[in-house]
């Protein structure tokens, strides 16, 4: 299962974004960040709690149930008087769910989480980070495992210097990416595919927002 990643911030971090916001609405979300227990039910509780310790009044709080979702403004509807009286919303969703939110009402938002990446469910509670969305594509050449999101240096032509016995220089509980990515394709004898020189990433500024449109049918 893919999930959006986050982790808490600090309470020192949200104080400092809720400095002089006194009304809170605190609004949880029911699918990643209440799997990776950052901002479900339980977090919203003590969030309240930790705040109103603090002197601030919490208006209201609710876990909805996927706060990315556009269904979100109708879900936020029926606590349309408590979202008045606050004058912000702190969301323990992942980023895109903060914005989803701040699209929909007109209020200050406040995250109380940083999204940290996109990843795949790998045990219990564990989750790996499986594509950085890099804009080009390799693992066609790789083996179908990715050098972009698996070396620390994400080298895309084979590994750096550092590799050592199958280990990685910078965390060597850790296999090298380009070791792994060299026996794949030697177990599907297409060893050919490493001698493909890739050409240098690009790492100039791309225009911001990424836009995809689909072509015309
Ligand atoms: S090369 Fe890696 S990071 Fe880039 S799109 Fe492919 S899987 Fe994602
Ligand atoms: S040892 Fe391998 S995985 Fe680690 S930084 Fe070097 S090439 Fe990348």
């Amino acid at each position: 299962m893919i999930r959006s990643i986050t982790q808490k911030k600090s309470e020192e971090a949200i104080d400092l974004l809720l400095n002089g916001l006194n009304r809170i609405f605190i609004i949880g979300c029911g699918t990643c960040t209440t799997l990776t227990r950052t901002g479900g039910e339980p977090e919203v509780r003590a969030l309240k709690e930790i705040l109103s310790q603090k002197g601030k009044i919490i208006t209201g709080t609710t876990v909805v149930p996927v706060a990315c979702d556009n269904l979100t403004r109708d879900f936020l509807r029926e606590f349309g008087a408590q979202i008045d009286q606050a004058n912000c919303l702190l969301i323990t969703s992942c980023a895109f769910g903060v914005q989803t939110i701040a699209r929909q009402l007109r209020k200050m938002v406040v995250p109380a989480l940083d999204t940290l990446f996109i990843g795949k469910e790998t045990g219990f509670g564990m989750f790996d980070e499986i594509c950085t969305q890099c804009g080009t594509c390799i693992i066609g050449e790789t083996g179908g495992i990715c050098p972009v999101t698996n070396c620390h240096k994400g080298l895309v032509n084979g590994p750096c210097g550092g590799t050592n016995h199958g280990k990685c220089e910078i965390d060597v509980a850790k296999d090298c990416v380009w070791t792994l990515i060299y026996n794949r394709l030697k177990e599907l004898e297409r060893l050919d595919a490493m001698r493909k020189y890739q050409k240098p990433r690009n790492h100039q500024g791309e225009p911001k927002p990424g836009k995809f449109k689909l072509p015309a049918a």
